[in-house]
């Protein structure tokens, strides 16, 4: 995968330009497989009435959605679903976007674990942060199937976690 390459995809939703600083994350099938949306139906019918009113998620496409007064992105990529904010955006608003975007991906989660789409036995979900157009990993997090509720509640915290984290030496606009 290429977070920046990501990122241009998604300046033109966010009305945003390449040299501001982004937060992503990525959902990664394990073992690789494709994460379309005829591979994964009911995956991304059930993200779709979720981000609601919003635009569904085309093939392969990019949706805006608005979390409190904060735009992001949801991309739709054949190697993983990716969530794209501007950092500046989200330091700003953090304790109005933490508990959504988890929820965001633990429906991933639930649904997936669910579909099992071709077997799939574990999603990993990294954390990126874009800068200038260069990428920074930060964290990861190793999801196996079935989840149980405790599974979702780590996922949970651990995004939250991943989301306060990258405030640190964050643009302080
Ligand atoms: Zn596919």
């Amino acid at each position: 995968m290429n977070p920046s390459r990501s990122v241009d995809r998604a300046l033109t939703l966010l009305k945003s330009e390449k040299d501001d600083e982004y937060f992503l994350l990525k959902l990664l099938p394990q073992p690789a497989s494709c994460c379309c949306s005829d591979c994964w139906p009911n995956t991304w019918r059930e993200i779709n009435r979720t981000i609601a009113p919003a635009q569904p998620v085309p093939h392969e496409g990019d949706s805006l959605i608005t979390v409190g007064a904060v735009p992001l992105v949801i991309e739709s990529h054949e190697s993983g679903p990716e969530i794209i904010l501007l950092l500046t955006q989200w330091c700003s608003q953090i304790a109005s976007l933490l508990k959504p975007i988890s929820e965001i991906v633990s429906t991933f989660a639930k649904s997936l674990s669910r579909e099992r789409p071709k077997g799939l036995a574990r999603i990993r979900i990294e954390s990126y942060r874009v800068s200038q157009g260069q990428a920074t990993h930060i964290a990861k997090l190793d999801v196996d199937f079935p989840l149980d509720k405790r599974t979702v509640d780590t996922i949970n915290s651990t995004i939250q976690d991943m989301l306060t984290k990258n405030t640190e030496g964050g643009n302080q606009h």
